[in-house]
């Protein structure tokens, strides 16, 4: 028997009255797991259903070159209720989960993302933050902790750590001072003031107890959303689903 801690992403039926889950977890990435009668059985119900963050004991079993879990029992630690009771946090809960499943694979080492999506969806439960501004910290962060971090220390051709304009390129994920900017030239370019990057540089750095603790002016709002929408459309090709959703629901 194995014991993980993970947090539910999504929920599909199997047949009649199974269904099975997708867990986050910081052991062994996604894992998908089968429940047996899982549709009908009231036992299990809660703490395996989205957003539930529970303690699965799961039995393992090898099929051929596959690996199944199935449930076995599950508790409860935390269920995050306020988001379902809004229609709008679902939606973005929903969003964040699709994006994981997206980005995040079976073999990804997750402990970072777990911790990241945990404290996101705290955020989301007990309005921490404001919720665009949640939207762009995960973007960015969830990036950032699957190998996209941009190197933002400095500038990529001669090390200075600032000038009144960085410029920071979308697909290498390097930076440019305005000088070196102005002699090389790039295409897929994203200017950021002083103040919008020391933001960007705080969402790829700060530690989770921090990340959520900041507010932002419109102006730099908007530009950071412009930002991570370049930056997440780079590497995710075309708009998911539950964003499309999530945006008609709050009236974008
Ligand atoms: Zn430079």
């Amino acid at each position: 028997m194995l014991t993980l801690k993970g947090l539910v992403i999504r929920e599909s039926d199997r047949g009649e009255a199974s269904k099975s889950i997708s867990i986050l977890t910081a052991e062994r990435g996604i894992v998908n797991v089968f429940i047996r009668g899982g549709k009908k059985s009231s036992k299990n119900a809660s703490p395996s259903e989205l957003f539930a963050y529970s303690t699965f004991c799961l039995e393992e079993k090898k099929k051929a070159t596959q690996q199944m879990y199935y449930l076995n029992s599950c508790e409860s630690e935390k269920l995050f209720y306020n988001i379902r009771l809004d229609a709008v946090k679902m939606a973005l809960g929903m969003y964040f989960c699709e994006l994981l499943g997206y980005i995040a694979t079976e073999e990804t080492a997750s402990e970072e993302l777990l911790r990241l999506t945990l404290n996101t969806f705290y955020s989301l439960d007990t309005d921490r933050i404001d919720m665009e501004l949640l939207r762009a910290v995960f973007e960015f962060r969830l990036l950032c902790e699957t190998g996209f971090r941009p190197a933002l220390l400095g500038c990529a051709e001669c090390l200075k750590s600032e000038s009144d304009m960085m410029y920071i390129d979308i697909a290498s994920g390097s930076m440019l001072c305005k000088d070196c900017y102005e002699e090389k030239g790039e295409l897929n370019i994203f200017e950021a003031d002083k103040t919008l990057l020391y933001t960007i540089r705080f969402i790829a750095l700060a530690e989770y107890d921090r990340l959520f603790s900041f507010r932002l002016s419109d102006k730099y709002l908007s530009q950071l959303c412009e930002f991570t929408k370049k930056y997440l459309r780079y590497h995710v090709r075309g708009e998911l689903r539950t964003l499309k959703f999530y945006k008609a629901l709050k009236g974008d």
